[in-house]
């Protein structure tokens, strides 16, 4: 079986120096917000620890009739402010830490959009591209069968990360309602529209970056007219988010994903370059404009740079090279806390990811909305409720961030962190 890369005839691009962990780098940035908001220590203490950390065996017999044992995870942050909301990734290199960290990140980040949901996430260490779909399914529901007692409409709410999908999500929610004999479609979000999903779930996140960019714009006085955007990764987020800035007026000067990187100073044809990727998978090979490399691309002469691929992109030798004056961080933790410095004493203003990428999260709040009331809504309804909530959410940020006089990430932070401790605080301490 050849590698992926050589299947499609590109070299992944090699890692990049700074190995920075993004979940380190995501509670460095809580400890100075932490420290900013004056935490008492006790609060501090309770905030970084999760409520409860599950772990679970789950025994599979496999088509060949074997019986393998997989570990299954699934960790509640806090559920101060409501019900836990955190996707499920399966990968073969999960592991507790990291579903523990992925947990308290979705604390926040709900926090800074205002949705009554805690943070949660949940994994299983499992390869899926060795597994059958058979074998996947019986994973997943022996995996909820075991959490039946944490998972709930009002308790914790999964929904799909990293190589899970509509379909996981659709047998998550038939074995929960297999065992509690009743159709619970509130149980998780991302489900597919026929079970109760949300219309503009699949654009929330880019639509999400498009209305925190053209919010940023404003702040420095620039017209999404006279505004050029290079977007990092071409999947959900990247290629949504270029055609709706684009839609708004910005021309798309770069794009890239993992096979190749691509410059046009006169506008990127995105329709050319969306029809391309649904027939060869990936950008590789692309006309539209001159191939550059990848680092090139965040580099490039842009307003805009939306990394949105993968964590640890913008380290601070590509920090101190950026052109851009706004970047939106569609992805999760592309830049590195060391490169945070950088970027703030070159005045470029980053939209943190807690912020940007949150219009995911705000949708899949739509969506258990909708199901626990039994009434959809139309897309144009979705879609200006998440404009407004992430407007809303982009203001709040703002102006946290100008009464401290700290950049926007560390705004929001103090502004999440800032609502669950006083939150906490009113609720008190049960004993
Ligand atoms: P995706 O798999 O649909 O797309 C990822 C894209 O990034 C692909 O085009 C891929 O080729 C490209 N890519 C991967 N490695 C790259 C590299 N080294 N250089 C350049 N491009 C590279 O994933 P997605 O759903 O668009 O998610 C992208 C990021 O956004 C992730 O960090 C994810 O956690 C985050 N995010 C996604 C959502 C969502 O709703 N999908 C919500 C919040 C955050």
């Amino acid at each position: 079986m050849r590698e992926p890369s050589e299947q499609i005839g590109y070299k992944e691009p090699a890692p990049l120096i700074d190995r920075e962990k993004p979940l380190e780098s995501m509670m460095k940035r809580f400890d100075v917000a932490a420290q900013i908001l004056g935490l008492e220590k006790g609060v501090y203490e309770f905030l970084k620890q999760p409520m409860w950390q599950h772990i679970v065996s789950i025994p599979i017999q496999m088509d060949d009739g074997q019986i393998e044992i997989f570990e299954g995870y699934r960790v509640v942050h806090n559920n101060i402010m409501g019900p836990s909301k955190g996707g499920i990734r399966y990968a073969p290199d999960v592991t507790l830490d990291e579903v523990k960290a992925l947990a308290a990140w979705m604390t926040w980040k709900c926090a800074v959009v205002n949705i009554p949901f805690g943070g949660a996430k949940g994994g299983i260490r499992c390869d899926p591209s060795a597994l059958t779909i058979i074998e996947i399914e019986k994973i997943t529901r022996r995996y909820t069968a075991s959490l039946m007692d944490v998972f709930g409409p009002d308790k914790d709410v999964p929904a799909p990360d990293m190589n899970t999908n509509e379909q996981t999500m659709a047998w998550i929610m038939d074995t929960y309602s297999m065992h509690s004999r009743r159709t619970e479609n509130a149980v998780v979000t991302g489900k597919p529209l026929i079970l109760g999903g949300s219309l503009g779930r699949v654009e929330a996140t880019g639509r999400g970056v498009m209305v925190t960019t053209l919010a940023a714009l404003e702040r420095l006085n620039l017209k999404p007219a006279n505004t050029t955007v290079a977007v990092q990764g071409f999947g959900n987020v990247g290629s949504v988010s270029a055609q709706l800035l684009s839609e708004q007026g910005c021309k798309i000067v770069g794009i890239s994903d993992v096979s190749a990187a691509y410059y046009n100073k006169g506008g990127i044809d995105l329709r050319s370059a969306v029809a391309y990727v649904k027939r060869h998978k990936t950008l590789h090979g692309w006309k539209g404009g001159d191939e550059i490399s990848q680092s090139d691309l965040l580099e490039c002469d842009c307003d805009v740079l939306v990394p949105a691929a993968k964590e640890d992109q913008i380290t601070p030798q590509v920090a101190s090279r950026i052109h851009a004056k706004i970047i939106t961080e569609g992805a999760n933790g592309p830049t590195t806390a060391k490169a945070d410095p950088i970027l703030q004493g070159k005045g470029i203003v980053v939209i943190p990811d807690i912020l940007a990428n949150a219009g995911g999260v705000t949708v899949s709040y739509f969506e258990w909305v909708q199901d626990r009331v039994g009434y959809f809504w139309s897309l144009q309804r979705v879609n200006r409720r998440l404009e407004r909530m992430m407007r809303t959410a982009f203001d709040a940020v703002y102006q946290t961030a100008e009464k401290h006089k700290v950049p926007l990430r560390i705004g929001a932070y103090i502004l999440a962190i800032d609502k669950v401790a006083k939150t906490l605080k009113v609720r008190g301490i049960y004993a």
